[in-house]
Parts: structure tokens; C-alpha cells; sequence
């Protein structure tokens, strides 16, 4: 039986030893499993930024879960809207630096494990400013978020920095950081609270700035950043999005 394909040898063989097909196929399906098994215990991993630490770091993947998705169309020919059940997966998975925890996500993904490589990141998100916002504001809080968790001071100072290049692009005249805010708050650009949320990046950004290089744990790094975005949010992202509900409700009248 030279050249015979190894699981049809493996079947003339067990059937030398008088085993039904019934018992041959029990047989290899719990070899099947069991090879299975020891499949899925295979690596699955990909290098990427860890937003836990701050590091370009190897992701373990821990476990996936596949299940179908209920999205609802509309069919514009027929009018109607229908229901489609597409496949979604989420992978677990683990920086091998910080062993945080990372949750991947693969829309339309049906191979499981092998799609790990290519899902995205959808917890912890890294926040990305939007397009609206100046090209040298997104790079330089680009950089402090990726140093966020590795010093908190240097992140402070960056952040700061982010604040000085919105004062740039908003046009008002160079000098300390506490007139041209000053300035921010008397033109109208923005409102009291934000201005106090501005000046308290400043405060912990001095303290980043002229700290002597030790990393001061305690300032807090989260406030921080979400009092930077939302006054990004505010001068940047409300105006477009503003006159982007104005153009749909001019559009729906139009129609209607
Ligand atoms: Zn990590």
C-alpha cells in the first residue's frame, strides 16, 4: 500500500484488528479533538503599542470569542429593512511587558484565533485628536500620550507644550503662557472653565518642565489629559461638527 494516503493506512490497519467503522470513527475523532486541543494551545501574537505602558510590546493572545452580530440594512430598491446576522470575533489578549489586559475586536472575522493579527484595538483606546485639529497640536500630544504612562512629569511638560502651539495657531502674541490664556479668555475663544482647566495644565506642566528628571507619580495624568481634549473638543471639534448638523438639517428640509 506503498504511497497510501496516512489516515486511509490508519483505517486498513485498525480494520486488520476487526474494529467496526463505527469504532474507527469514534477513534478518530477523539484523536481529532485531542490534535485540536493541542492546536489551539499555539501562540498568537503581535507586536503593538501597549497604552498600559507605553511601549511597542508583544501581545499575547489569551482567548477568543466568535459569535454573530444582528446589523439591520435597509434594501433602498424595496424600501424595507432587514435584518443579516454577520460573523464577529473578540480576542483577550496580554502586553508581555505589563501583562495589562488588551481587547481586540475583527469585524467579519471567521477564523478565529488566526484572525488575532489583523483585529484592532478597542480597549484601553489610545486617544487620537481629530483631523480637525492642527497637524503640529496632533503631533506633539501624539508623543504625550505615548510617554503618558512612563512619566507622568514629561508628559505634564508636553501636554503644556500642546497648550503653547493652540495659543500659536490661535493667534495670539508670544509671552508667558498666563497672558496668552489671559488673551484666550478676553477675545471669546474660550470660556471661563475651560480657561481654568487650561491653567491648571500650566500649573502641573511648570512642575514637569522644571522638575529635576525624578518622575513625580502623583500628578494626575488622566485629568490632565481629558481637560487638554476637551478644550481641543471645544475650539476644534464642536465648530466643525456644528456646521455639520447644519448642512443634514438643511438637507432633510430639502427633502421633506
Ligand atoms: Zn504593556
Amino acid at each position: 500500500m506503498a504511497g497510501e494516503r496516512p489516515l486511509l493506512r490508519f483505517y486498513h490497519i485498525l480494520r486488520k484488528y476487526s474494529m467496526s467503522n463505527v469504532e474507527i470513527s469514534v477513534l478518530i475523532f477523539i484523536i481529532s479533538y485531542e490534535l485540536g486541543g493541542l492546536l489551539m494551545n499555539e501562540r498568537w501574537t503581535k507586536i503593538a503599542f501597549c497604552p498600559h505602558c507605553g511601549n511597542d510590546t508583544t501581545h499575547l493572545l489569551k482567548y477568543t470569542d466568535s459569535f454573530e452580530g444582528i446589523y439591520t440594512f435597509f434594501d433602498d430598491e424595496h424600501e424595507i429593512e432587514y435584518d443579516q446576522n454577520l460573523p464577529e470575533e473578540y480576542h483577550l489578549a496580554i502586553c508581555e511587558t505589563c501583562r495589562g489586559p488588551l481587547l481586540y475586536y475583527n469585524h467579519l472575522g471567521l477564523n478565529g484565533d488566526k484572525d488575532f493579527p489583523k483585529s484592532s484595538l478597542i480597549w484601553p483606546k489610545q486617544k487620537i485628536l481629530t483631523e480637525k485639529v492642527p497637524q503640529i497640536i496632533r503631533e506633539y500630544y501624539e508623543e504625550a500620550t505615548r510617554i503618558k504612562r512612563r512619566g507622568s512629569n514629561s508628559f505634564a511638560g508636553q501636554i503644556r507644550k500642546c497648550l503653547e502651539a493652540l495659543c500659536d495657531d490661535r493667534k495670539m502674541k508670544k509671552g508667558d503662557l498666563i497672558k496668552r490664556l489671559e488673551e484666550l479668555e478676553n477675545s471669546g475663544e474660550i470660556p471661563k472653565h475651560f480657561i481654568e482647566m487650561a491653567n491648571i495644565i500650566r500649573l502641573f506642566g511648570n512642575i514637569g518642565v522644571h522638575s529635576s528628571g525624578k518622575n513625580i507619580h502623583s500628578l494626575p495624568v488622566d485629568t490632565i489629559d481629558d481637560f487638554f481634549t476637551a478644550i481641543v473638543e471645544y475650539v476644534y471639534g464642536f465648530p466643525s461638527r456644528i456646521e455639520e448638523i447644519k448642512q443634514s438639517y438643511k438637507e432633510y428640509k430639502q427633502k421633506n
